[in-house]
């Protein structure tokens, strides 16, 4: 048995690990996917203390190794359900595997928002994607679409003017949320051409991506495209915890400052948290408080 099982291995989950094997506590993180998590779709990271720039795969190479280094083992697997019961808790995974541990952090994240047009999924891997980051050799010297106005639209955008011929950034407002020097930046490249105020309302092709349809005050206007990447946000998936985690109406776990949740011995931390800032150093500082919190759990049982 383990003291703790963090179940999601980015920023928030590995740095969980290491704060529990720094205090003595042994510690399995479980990913389903990559470790690393959200950050390594980022093309640079350029806002975290003490490191001016670095790739955001990286970024989540270095907290895996630094976590590893510390003795967290890993384990990639699909968590299933969790029961948390008294005061052994148990993880099922999708391979039948099953895991025991004192306190359970939960550092899940969140998943891409979807645009909610019609035949969106089908398209996903022929045309639509989510992450410039892994997908954008696939358009060089192509003509791609990025919808969104936070940081991984404008970041998606920039990456993707390097290599594609064309690069249309669509944003539903006037001004981006995203940071203003990289607006400027994208101001600057002959390649790059905003639409404001327009949303994308449909998307063309049959089997694969040929276009979309974007609405603007205007009218409608058709562009003809190879890729669209889908940049409008995150949502959570805590789904499967909603047994012992009270969620709010957007899916975010309850917590208090302390990571805590209402059931004894589960924690949650990161961006699948109800709080107000999610970035990469917020989830890094959640699961430090997380860790720490689920050792003093440890301690008194
Ligand atoms: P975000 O900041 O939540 O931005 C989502 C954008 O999508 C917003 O501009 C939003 O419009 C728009 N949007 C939402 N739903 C939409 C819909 N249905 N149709 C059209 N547009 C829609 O998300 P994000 O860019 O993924 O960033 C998430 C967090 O990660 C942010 O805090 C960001 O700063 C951070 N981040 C950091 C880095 C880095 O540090 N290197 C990189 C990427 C992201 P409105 O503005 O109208 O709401």
């Amino acid at each position: 048995m383990y003291d703790i099982i963090v179940i999601g291995g980015g920023p928030a989950g590995l740095t969980a690990a290491t704060y529990a094997r720094r205090a003595g506590k042994t510690a399995l993180v479980i990913e389903k996917a990559a470790f690393g998590g959200q950050i390594t779709w980022s093309p640079k990271v350029e806002n975290f203390p003490t490191i001016i720039s670095i790739s955001g795969t990286e970024l989540g190479d270095r907290l895996l190794e630094q976590a590893m280094e510390q003795g967290a083992e890993v384990e990639l697997e699909e968590v299933t359900a969790v029961e948390t019961d008294g005061d052994v808790k148990r993880v099922c995974c999708d391979s039948g595997a099953e895991y025991e541990a004192k306190a359970i952090i939960i550092a899940t994240g969140a998943k891409p928002r979807m645009l909610g047009l019609e035949r969106e999924e089908e398209l996903v891997g022929s045309g639509v994607g989510f992450c410039a980051v892994c997908d954008g050799a696939f358009y060089k010297g192509r003509d791609v679409a990025v919808n969104g106005g936070g940081n991984s639209a404008l970041q998606d955008a920039m990456l993707l003017s390097e290599t594609c011929r064309k690069v249309y950034l669509i944003h539903r407002r006037s001004s981006f949320r995203g940071e203003e020097k990289l607006v400027k930046a994208l101001e600057a490249k002959d390649n790059v051409e905003f639409i404001l105020d327009s949303t994308v309302e449909e998307l063309l092709g049959d089997t694969e991506l040929r276009g979309i349809a974007v609405r603007h005050p205007g009218g409608r206007r058709e562009i003809s495209l190879d890729g669209l990447f889908v940049a409008v946000g995150h949502e959570p998936d805590n789904g499967i915890f909603s047994d012992f985690m009270e969620l709010d109406a957007a899916g975010y776990a309850a917590s208090g400052e302390d990571c805590r949740t209402k059931t004894p011995g589960v924690f949650v931390a990161g961006d699948c948290r109800r709080k107000a800032v999610r970035q990469l150093t917020t989830a890094c500082a959640d699961g430090s408080v997380a860790a720490l919190a689920a050792c003093s759990y440890i301690d008194a049982i």
